[in-house]
């Protein structure tokens, strides 16, 4: 990694954080209204399930087909909470998927002497170390292939200075105050990026540590189910490395999944295709497996 990536990485981390302790002093101080956390709320979900629905299950996983406009809208929309282009994100990922917690691994919280400095390591070490590391040739040939997921990646930068100028012009806009439009920037932009950030950080942390496990996997992940709803149905992650193409990561009724949810909308309108359901039969049998009861007549 270069020194320039690091800076740029570091900057990404601390500028939100910072932002994120300013929020606090402001609603502790009640300046803050409904406004801006309406801004941060719907900014929070349409740009997540951009990493969510885009870049996680649709690109990196292909858990189901979209035209090409939703899938541009996707990682356009991803690429606004700041986890660095598209392409480098999803080589990336599926580096950790072939080496799940083993040696090749891009962030597992095992091997770095102790759980603590484990955890650290998995939630934020890692980009300043192998983060967008992953050779895309190797990993994410597919979409470098295609024009406009190339174009879209390599104007990254666009698209982070987007996702901080429209809540900004939605605060202006709505409040018509100059201090409308900074909160906007503030609670949409950058609070946002923060928690976005240490949500889906937290999937590679905490999610390869704690919660609970039902398959045989090769991996130490976990279904963290108070973080199912902030990460949008990404914390029910121990299903999802035992059935990594399926579109829904909450496999039972009770494992709350958005992003599920959001796939499901898309297909009933005729704008995702061909997704993946993993049937309870097969869901079973790995169970099974999971419990140790090898090959039983069933
Ligand atoms: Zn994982
Ligand atoms: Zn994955």
């Amino acid at each position: 990694m270069t020194r320039f990536e690091r800076y740029a990485n570091l900057t990404a981390v601390a500028l939100p954080f910072a932002a994120f302790l300013a929020a606090i002093v402001l609603l502790w101080g009640g300046a803050v209204d409904g406004v801006d956390l309406g801004i941060l709320a719907v900014f929070y979900v349409f740009t997540a399930l951009g990493i969510t629905v885009g870049f996680h299950r649709l690109l990196t996983h292909r858990a189901f087909d979209a035209p090409k406009p939703v899938m541009y809208a996707f990682a356009i929309l991803g690429s606004m909470t700041v986890q660095g282009p598209v392409i480098d994100w999803v080589a990336d990922h599926r580096k950790h998927h072939a080496h799940p917690d083993q040696e090749g691994d891009p962030h597992s919280p095992h091997g770095h002497g102790g759980m603590v400095r484990g955890l650290i390591y998995a939630h934020m070490g890692w980009l300043l170390d192998t983060q967008g590391q992953a050779a895309k040739r190797q990993y994410a040939r597919d979409l470098l292939e295609d024009r406009g997921l190339k174009t879209i990646s390599k104007l990254f930068g666009l698209w982070v200075a987007l996702g901080l100028l429209i809540p900004f012009a939605a605060g202006l806009a709505i409040t018509g105050t100059l201090a409308g439009g900074l909160t906007g920037l503030l609670w949409g932009g950058l609070v946002r990026v923060f928690l976005i950030h240490h949500v889906t950080w937290s999937i590679n942390s905490v999610c390869h540590v704690f919660g609970t496990r039902r398959f045989q996997t090769d991996d130490h992940s976990g279904n963290v189910f108070w973080l199912a709803l902030p990460s949008l149905g990404e914390a029910w992650h121990h299903n999802h490395h035992a059935f990594p193409r399926s579109a829904h990561h909450g496999l039972r009724k009770s494992e709350l999944d958005p992003s599920g949810w959001v796939i499901l909308a898309l297909e009933r309108v005729g704008l995702a295709r061909q997704v993946v359901r993993i049937s309870p039969e097969l869901q079973e049998r790995r169970e099974r497996e999971g419990r140790g009861e090898h090959a039983v007549a069933a």
